[in-house]
């Protein structure tokens, strides 16, 4: 299948208060107007709660441009009991996505059927201007794509260029812009800012065909890397999801020849892997959405202490140290670490947890996570009086 792109979006639902907004304006100007309807309200909110599969894929193809009225920068999900935590946070500018993958967590997550794009990313940047009045030199890694992709709606949102921007101001702070697309060109004229890492998730190109529709191939994710990182942005991979399948050894393989043949480790300062999980409530809708044939649903999967699904113990591990040797073997000096692991993985992969490791020490070092949590929690108090104040 194809990379998915604005083409394939099928309805757009503008909010009027987001009228204004220049996001709305771009979709106006993209979008044909038989496919825009403005409207007062959240489309389709007699049907929030649990989608079904058809309307979780009819989520897809629709887009509701709209204010967010909540809190735009959060820690990241990963930050859980039972999980070795890498200090990451993260900034939602919409909900949803347009691509289609077989594990998509989005399946366990999503309560309204349409995909949101928050047009108000001005109220975002003032957001984190208020935690840079505290943390403005501490070293934050934040990222756009928990909710959503960074790039694969970008050419109408446009919102990597300004983000680019703004992260200029804070050199200590690292952006990273998280994707399975190739949609990168939209921003590569915007002068690089050093802090600014392009992200791309990567697979061995038989997982793309058979779990990640409508993503771009590998072949197309790498070679937008390579584009980025001749424009000066810093570039990283995730391999995440590594699935489990017959032969997983030889394609993973292939990938980390293919990838090493391209870049060095200078090129991409870490690579993070992580094996299958996800929670157990989704497996119905990934069964009746993907069909039995998903690699995902192949093998056996136990629960963890965090209650989503995984590989055992000692099968993550086998995979990770199978990767990070192939890595290896290419050059000592690939930078490899786990994402959201189990600290008894890590110890068994790399016989050390992560804070003792050449390179991951400040990533890992969680009394900037306690000091920002101080500094979100005391904003959110001040917000609350602030709105009782108003009543
Ligand atoms: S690209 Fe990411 S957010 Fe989009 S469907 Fe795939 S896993 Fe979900």
């Amino acid at each position: 299948m194809r990379e998915v792109g604005l083409k394939d979006i099928q309805k757009i639902y503008i909010e009027e208060s987001a009228m204004h907004t220049p996001v709305a304006k771009r979709a106006l100007k993209i979008f044909s107007q038989d496919k825009i309807e403005l409207v007062t309200d959240e489309p389709y909110l007699l049907e929030k709660g649990n989608p079904s599969a058809k309307q979780f894929d009819r989520s897809k193809k629709e887009l509701f441009i709209t204010n967010f009225k909540g809190q735009f920068f959060k820690r990241c999900p990963g930050a859980k009991p039972g999980l070795t935590c890498c200090n990451y946070f993260v900034l939602n500018l919409g909900q949803q996505c347009n691509m289609n993958c077989s594990y998509c967590y989005l399946q366990g997550f999503i309560n309204s059927p349409i995909t949101k794009i928050y047009a108000n990313i001005d109220q975002a940047l003032v957001e984190l201007s208020e935690v840079g009045q505290t943390l403005k030199d501490h070293s934050l890694r934040i990222g756009t794509g928990e909710i959503t992709d960074s790039l694969s709606l970008d050419e109408l949102t446009l919102y990597s260029r300004e983000l680019i921007i703004f992260f200029r101001d804070y050199p200590k702070w690292r952006l990273e812009l998280k994707t399975k697309s190739s949609r990168v060109d939209q921003f590569l004229d915007v002068e690089h800012a050093k802090n600014i890492i392009i992200s791309f998730s990567l697979n061995p190109q038989n997982i793309i065909a058979s779990e990640e529709h409508g993503t771009a191939s590998l072949i197309a994710r790498l070679y937008a890397a390579q584009k980025s990182r001749d424009c000066g942005h810093i570039i990283s991979f995730h391999l995440d999801p590594v699935i489990y399948f017959a032969g997983w050894q030889n394609s993973y393989s292939e990938m980390i020849d293919e990838i090493t043949s391209r870049f060095t480790p200078q090129d991409v300062p870490a690579i993070s892997i992580g094996t299958l999980r996800f929670q157990p409530a989704q497996r119905h809708l990934m069964r009746e959405r993907f069909g039995t044939k998903s690699l995902t649903l192949q093998s056996e999967l136990f629960q963890s202490q965090d209650g989503k699904l995984r590989y055992d113990q000692k099968l993550r591990s086998e995979m990770y140290e199978f990767i990070r040797q192939r890595f290896l073997a290419h050059s000592r000096e690939w930078n490899i670490f786990l994402c959201m692991e189990t600290p008894e993985t890590w110890l068994e992969t790399f016989g050390q947890m992560p804070k003792h490791m050449r390179g991951l020490g400040e990533v890992f070092d969680h009394r900037i996570t306690h000091k920002l949590t101080k500094t979100l929690t005391k904003k959110l108090t001040n917000n609350l009086i602030l709105k009782r104040q108003s009543f």
